[in-house]
């Protein structure tokens, strides 16, 4: 599995393609473009690399990860999959832009249609990511690991030298603490993370040297 990373908007998210380098096929996960030469640069990876794209993934419903859903959503035919305890949050959408005074035009409910749980496995060819629910900084948010190119991908839940903040709806640093612990910290040293935001880093590092464990 192979993965590239496209930091976009005004809150430098990290929206990540994933694809399986024999089959073509592949994933967006967390679209956050908001302008045209955003959608533009993954569009044009996308074709220069020859892929089709057959799944679009959510970490979390945050207005930040979610700003590219009904572009990537239309362009290329897919469904938003994310886990159902975020639904409201997509719900909610106007009121989270709202609170960060974003000057966009206002966003439409964003509605989960295939609900990921802990477990599920998303396939691309015969290489697979698995779903590991990590509440905590919102109440859905997933990881997605990759044991065999030994990557994963955390939203919003570990930072390269941090991790969620939790003062948003349904944040609880209590619980965010103990996915981390129990979800991303069980897997193994050497899997690289790949953040929401920010540099990507390594489990191991992030045991060592993460100051909030
Ligand atoms: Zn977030």
């Amino acid at each position: 599995m192979k993965i590239a990373c496209f930091p976009v908007n005004m809150f430098e998210v990290n929206t990540y393609v994933v694809w399986n380098e024999n089959s073509h096929e592949a994933a967006i996960i967390d679209p956050g473009m908001s302008k045209p030469s955003e959608q533009n640069r993954i569009n044009e990876f996308i074709s220069g690399h020859h892929l089709s794209v057959v799944a679009l993934i959510n970490t979390h419903l945050h207005i930040d990860h979610t700003l590219g859903n009904d572009y990537v959503s239309q362009h290329y035919n897919v469904k938003t999959q994310a886990n159902n305890a975020d639904a409201p949050l997509g719900i909610m959408r106007s009121e989270q832009a709202a609170r960060f005074h974003l000057r966009i035009p206002e966003p439409t409910p964003l509605h989960i249609e295939h609900n990921l749980e802990n477990g599920n496995r998303i396939y691309l060819g015969n290489e697979y990511l698995i779903v590991l629910t990590v509440p905590g900084h919102s109440p859905g948010s997933i990881a997605l690991y990759s044991p065999e190119s030994k990557f994963v991908i955390t939203g919003d839940a570990l930072f390269n030298g941090s991790i969620g903040r939790t003062d948003l709806f349904g944040g609880n640093q209590e619980i965010l603490l103990d996915s981390i612990r129990k979800k991303l910290f069980s897997l193994p040293d050497d899997t690289k993370v790949y953040p929401g935001h920010g540099p990507s880093t390594t489990i191991g590092r992030e045991k060592m040297f993460n100051p909030f464990f």
